[in-house]
């Protein structure tokens, strides 16, 4: 058997489609153009990647956005003070300070500086504690999210299924868990969170319709850690050395990807899979954030 690969980048494009139709939408009828702001202290190299590619996403699909380049020493109070006028400025919806700060930068206070209202990341506690009641109404964590549309757009249910996942951080593991716990689409799965602390792991994979990996480590789930026909998302962006490539290193996920893909029913391919899902599900969150603006 051979798997359903899930082209992560054509579903992505259709829901940037529908997001810049309704951006359009939101514009013409209520003259409100979304507008987000993107915060990067620092010059580390993978940041400003992903900042740019933010950045673009929101041109092509008619958001306005708000590059905000700090020095890598910055003040916890300078940034905090930004993210106070941004909060009172209008003409921005969503804002996000760009993972990881620098070390004088205390992430959680960065994150409950954010006004719930414009937290476009879902990281604010209030959010999170939303989304952990089953309450769906508000921002949704972006990469688990995009897993869950990934999983609906392949035509995959979760209901009833037992869903395994591999990491328990905050931005991935544990609101995937939650979002898969909710009652509905999307939901209604037996879930299991494994980590670095759990014995025989993969005895849990064995078990699992679905497996979730998000640990962060090159090829760890191996062929023989699955059941035949089970769904795998592979979550994981690990550059490794390839010498035989002109930049020297290339991406792999956190699956063994070729022999997995043998025995999976579905998986998804690192990159094309996951990640451009990711940036697609923050541009809706920032959609999101206009109507809670006019909740006011
Ligand atoms: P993290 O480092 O915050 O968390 C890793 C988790 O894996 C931890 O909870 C840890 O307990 C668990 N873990 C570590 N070693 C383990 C082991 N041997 N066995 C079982 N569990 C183990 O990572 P994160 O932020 O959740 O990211 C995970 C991966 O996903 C990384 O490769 C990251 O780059 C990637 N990622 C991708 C996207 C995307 O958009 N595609 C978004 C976020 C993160």
């Amino acid at each position: 058997m051979s798997a359903i690969i899930i082209d992560g980048k054509a579903i992505a494009a259709k829901v940037n489609a529908e997001t810049a139709a309704e951006t359009e939408k939101l514009v013409r009828e209520k003259g409100v153009r979304p507008g987000l702001a993107v915060i990067l202290a620092g010059e580390d190299p993978a940041s400003q990647v992903y900042v740019s590619r933010k950045v673009k996403m929101c041109g092509e699909l008619g958001i306005d956005s708000r590059k905000i380049l700090l020095p890598a020493d910055v003040s916890q109070d300078t940034l905090l003070g930004i993210i106070r006028d941004l909060n009172n400025d209008p003409a921005i919806h969503g804002i996000l300070v760009q993972s990881p700060a620098p070390k004088q930068i205390s992430e959680q206070a960065v994150v409950r500086a954010i006004d719930p209202r414009k937290d476009v990341d879902c990281f604010h506690p209030e959010n999170v504690g939303k989304v952990f009641l089953g309450d769906l109404s508000g921002f949704l964590p972006c990469t688990p999210w995009g897993i869950s549309v990934l999983l609906a757009e392949s035509g995959i249910s979760t209901a009833g299924k037992h869903a395994v996942i591999l990491g328990r951080s905050a931005i991935v593991g544990r609101p995937m868990a939650a979002l898969l716990l909710a009652k509905g689409a999307g939901g209604d799965a037996t879930v299991t969170i494994c980590h670095s602390r759990t014995k025989d792991l993969a005895s849990f994979t064995r078990q699992a319709d679905i497996v979730i990996a998000a640990l962060g480590i090159p090829r760890f789930l191996k062929a023989d850690m699955i059941r035949e026909g089970a769904v795998v998302v592979d979550v994981g962006i690990n550059r490794i050395p390839a010498p035989e490539t002109k930049t020297g290193s290339r991406l792999v996920g956190d699956v063994d990807y070729e022999p997995v893909a043998e025995k999976a029913g579905a998986i998804t391919p690192v990159p094309g899979g996951v990640g451009p899902m990711t940036i697609a599900m923050l541009m809706k969150n920032t959609l999101r954030a206009v109507r809670m603006a006019e909740q006011d």
